[in-house]
């Protein structure tokens, strides 16, 4: 995170370094920093070299950048966003920050896609991070991730649980509740804009 310049990645003129939330337009916000600190603590063992990561509802770009940080360039780094306008300005924010050779050297992609569907095209994944709250895990999330892979994801609507939800190598999965959160909803597109 002391890498990749949060400055970049919020609206110009915004208090970038304060631990809050902010808005980014479209009825999305970037989330805190204290919250990427933790989802990425969450996930660090998930995302060594070489290893593969999905970002759902990637919004600004900043957490994607630092995941294209940690598993460098023998690694995979995927990106949905279902706002293209977002998906177009979190690649230029990329592009401006200390992980810009990720997207030059094409380890580091962003789809404009429903994330609830993950990206099953570069599955298995080592790390799946969902930046909205689904109202339940999406199964699809659970397939798409590797045995001995991580998902971390707020799940609830009015209340919220970020929830570590683990493969196990053989198949099984168990889920634990880190902590209560309060992030905008993973839904539809037309949901998000009309704000529902
Ligand atoms: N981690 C991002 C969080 C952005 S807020 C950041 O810190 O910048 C959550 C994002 O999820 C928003 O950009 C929103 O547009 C997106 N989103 C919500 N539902 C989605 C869905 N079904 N598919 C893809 N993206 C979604």
């Amino acid at each position: 995170m002391e890498a990749i310049d949060r400055g970049i990645f919020v609206t110009a003129g915004a208090p970038a370094y304060l631990d809050s939330p902010m808005s980014i337009g479209y009825n999305a916000t970037i989330s805190a920093p204290h919250m990427h600190a933790t989802c990425l603590e969450l996930l660090k063992e998930h995302l060594q070299h070489g290893m593969r990561a999905l970002d759902v509802g990637s919004g600004t770009g900043y957490l994607t950048a630092c995941f294209a940080m940690m598993v460098g360039p023998q690694g995979r780094v995927v990106g949905i966003e279902h706002i293209p306008e977002l998906v177009s300005s979190s690649i230029e924010n990329i592009k401006r920050s200390a992980a810009a050779s990720s997207i030059k050297d094409g380890f580091l992609t962003v789809h404009v896609a429903d994330g609830r569907l993950g990206w099953p095209e570069l599955a298995p994944y080592d790390a799946i991070h969902v930046g909205a709250a689904a109202p339940q895990i999406p199964q699809s999330l659970i397939d798409q991730l590797k045995p001995g892979g991580r998902l971390v994801i707020p799940v609830g609507t009015l209340n919220q649980d970020l929830k570590v939800v683990d493969k196990n190598l053989d198949g099984s999965i168990s889920v634990r509740t880190e902590t209560s959160v309060r992030y905008v909803p993973l839904t539809s597109r037309d949901a998000q804009l009309r704000n529902n």
